[in-house]
């Protein structure tokens, strides 16, 4: 089991980590989240979490392409960190879900002549669980909580052994073929440390993503959270997810 110390290293190390959607200009305006004082970041003080509206996503796809960029996923279209989802319902009760290359170009339009109710689309990520499975099963602790509430990948420690990819009743992780390692969404936490947004949420033309931080008052986050109704993914599997989906429709699994 890594020691303290050297788990703080690695969020020294990660923290290091240049911002590339900055770098490379796709993004709009910096927004500043919080204060990190004299350049010091103190994970205790923070539990992050992620809301997104789903009513506002239109499936674009620029998170994806956003997320690829910032985080060096892998160019072949199964690697992903965040994906998007076309949900078609169907007036006969077929349900149709689809996410062409992870809805990173977006998605074609609709062929046939069934009669469709209703269309949305989902975005999903890790949901950086309260309770992980993946840490859980990890033989080497090479998958941690940290005391922000994100859920992070040592890659020095991890073994490939593919346990918390099995494990994760998202399919959120992937095993990084240059690495070997297990990898997923940190809510980009290169950026997050310094008080920048997620690179998802930052390109999101409409809003759809709103990052913030629990328990903390009068934040888009919070408020979204008093006013939507608010759901989450396989609420049965007790992971307690700290990504919340408003207006989550009954057949999004
Ligand atoms: Fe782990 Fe999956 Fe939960 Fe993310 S969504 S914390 S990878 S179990
Ligand atoms: Fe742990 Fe890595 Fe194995 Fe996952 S793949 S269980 S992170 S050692």
């Amino acid at each position: 089991m890594p020691k303290t110390y050297q788990r703080r290293e690695f969020l020294a190390e990660l923290a290091k980590i240049p911002c590339a959607t900055l770098l490379l200009g796709v993004t709009g305006p910096l927004k500043v989240l919080a204060d990190d004082g004299e350049g010091g970041y103190d994970a205790a003080e923070h539990y992050y979490a992620m809301g997104i509206q789903l009513e506002k996503c239109i499936g674009c796809g620029k998170c994806v392409q956003a997320c690829k960029t910032e985080n060096d996923v892998p160019e072949e279209p199964f690697y992903f960190r965040t994906w998007i989802e076309r949900y078609v319902i169907y007036e006969d009760g077929d349900v149709q879900v689809d996410s062409p290359e992870g809805g990173i170009n977006g998605f074609p339009p609709l062929e046939g002549d069934k009669k469709i109710l209703r269309t949305f689309f989902v975005p999903k990520l890790c949901n950086h669980c309260d309770n992980p499975p993946c840490v859980q099963v990890c033989p080497v602790g090479a998958t941690f909580k940290s005391e922000d509430g994100v859920v992070l990948v040592d890659e020095d420690y991890c073994i490939g052994c593919r346990y918390c990819i099995q494990a994760c009743p998202y399919g959120a992780r992937y095993l990084d073929p240059r690495t070997k390692t297990a990898d997923k969404c940190t809510f980009c936490y290169h950026r997050i440390t310094k008080g920048l947004l997620p690179a998802c949420v930052e390109v999101c033309p409409t809003q759809a993503r709103i990052f913030g931080e629990l328990g903390k008052l009068s934040t888009p986050l919070n408020r979204m959270m008093r006013h939507s109704n608010i759901q989450v993914l396989k609420p049965h599997m007790n992971t307690e997810p700290k990504v919340f989906y408003s207006e989550l429709d009954g057949e999004v699994r």
